[in-house]
């Protein structure tokens, strides 16, 4: 039995691309960049389709917390403390 070398030879770059493509406008951006000089819009790295990575809306989420807290207190003020 012989021990076979296979090469990974597809797998051996991962980064081709010199430029990402912009999400929302479909700009093409210099992969340094993190915020699109096209639309202004925050870019992540570089995916494997070339394209920049949609960074999470972390304002949709502190807003979406924010409205279940208000909810919780509208709820708890709502029951709880007497007229
Ligand atoms: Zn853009």
């Amino acid at each position: 039995m012989g021990v076979r070398k296979r090469k990974l030879t597809k797998e051996a770059s991962p980064n081709i691309h010199m430029t990402k493509k912009c999400p929302e406008c479909f700009a093409y951006l210099p992969l340094s960049v993190k915020v699109c000089t096209s639309c202004g819009k925050q870019v992540g790295p570089v995916n494997k389709l070339g394209h920049a990575e949609k960074l999470p809306n972390v304002m949709g989420y502190v807003t979406a917390v924010a409205a279940i807290l208000a909810f919780i207190v509208f709820v708890w003020w709502g029951f709880f403390t007497e007229p």
